[in-house]
């Protein structure tokens, strides 16, 4: 939920001001594309892999309000507390009423772009509590006060120079050293502090299944994991097309996320949270928030299959050189422009994932 003043081609011209910069992110975010194409060639199925998973949520798309049923029904004999908010405010107050009545008002935070979409930083903060992201690349923009810029490589925009100077402000690591092993470790030390502060955690949710009732969260760093596991309270924060059927669709979900993503084969962590642990209380919050509009819509339905692998971003040469901040959502680059209520839908409608599965760019 950030509000800009300027339009996209005022905010892409001022980042066009530093040329070196534009073929730098330019260049970087080309490389990442092309790890991705290198990870797919080694996958003989990749597209028949690509077709099942838009098979899969064309089936969930359809059927929407009863997988929700399924999947709440599940959480609920898991033992999580289950809340369906129908926007923003519902959902930021949601999760708000959890942390109050614990009396808490520090509180860790795992990557999740549901909670950026619906300013819950912001709407805590204003509360009097502290939220720390705990993503790396997370908490550097939000030590420099900036939201991400990517879905995936939030800071990708900064250079490892100026992160050595935000931690130098901020961490107090000496001036100048800009090593990334020592300030990734130096994050590292940073963070354990308020890991073992952090009384609740919040996550956000990859995949949530409806089978079983579980979520599954993908992180490069464990940085859920650590989370969740020090909390006595876990909040899980999703939208509403999260849901898969079954576990065994898992199988082609994440072989097709981290290889679009960064190139990997696997994210480092995939981690399933089916039911708090003895003493842990466990909540999941449904989120609409113009969802159903968009399932509603024969043009934009397709834009509910996404799952945020950030592919598109790397690919469009308009998002590599006018940066992720010139958008004015929380979701930036060419899915986000569909994704974002409210935007102008004939400009959006010649982007190059609509009209195919949006998933997974090419
Ligand atoms: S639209 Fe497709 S390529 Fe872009 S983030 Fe979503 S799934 Fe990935």
């Amino acid at each position: 939920m950030y509000v800009q003043h300027k339009s996209h081609a005022q905010l892409a011209e001022q980042f066009n001001r530093d040329a070196k910069r534009v073929d730098w992110h330019d260049e970087t975010l080309w490389l990442v594309r092309i790890k991705r194409d290198r990870a797919a060639s080694q996958v003989a199925e990749w597209e028949q892999l690509r077709e099942a998973a838009s098979q899969i949520k064309n089936n969930v798309l359809s059927n929407l309000h009863d997988y929700l049923l399924q999947f709440e029904q599940h959480a609920l004999a898991n033992g999580i507390h289950v809340h369906w908010a129908a926007d923003a405010t519902e959902h930021n107050e949601i999760v708000h009423a959890i942390i109050r009545k614990h009396n808490i008002n520090h509180i860790v935070k795992s990557k999740s772009m549901l909670t950026e979409e619906c300013g819950l930083n912001e709407y805590l903060h204003g509360q009097d509590i502290e939220v720390i992201d705990t993503d790396l690349g997370e908490r550097i923009v939000q030590l420099a006060k900036e939201p991400p810029s990517h879905i995936v490589l939030p800071c990708i925009h900064w250079k490892k120079e100026e992160i050595g100077e935000l931690f130098h402000q901020h961490l107090g690591t000496p001036k100048g050293n800009a090593d990334p092993q020592f300030l990734t470790a130096a994050a590292r030390a940073h963070l354990r502090e308020h890991f073992l502060a952090g009384k609740l955690a919040i996550t956000g949710v990859n995949f949530a299944v409806a089978e079983t009732g579980e979520v599954v969260v993908c992180t490069n760093e464990g940085n859920a994991d650590l989370g969740v596991q020090l909390a006595d309270v876990h909040i899980a924060c999703m939208g509403i097309e999260k849901i898969i059927p079954q576990r065994k669709h898992l199988a082609i979900f994440l072989r097709l996320l981290a290889r679009s993503a960064t190139g990997q084969p696997i994210t480092t962590y995939s981690s399933h949270f089916q039911k708090p642990r003895e003493g842990q209380e466990m909540h999941i919050v449904l989120v609409d928030n113009g969802r159903s509009r968009r399932l509603a819509s024969d043009d934009f339905r397709n834009v509910l299959k996404c799952i945020r692998c950030g592919a598109c971003f790397n690919t469009c040469p308009v998002y590599r050189r006018s940066g992720g901040h010139s958008y004015h959502t929380a979701v930036a680059g060419p899915i986000g422009s569909i994704l974002a209520p409210g935007l102008d839908t004939i400009y959006l409608l010649p982007l190059p994932c609509v009209g195919r599965a949006p998933m997974f760019a090419r």
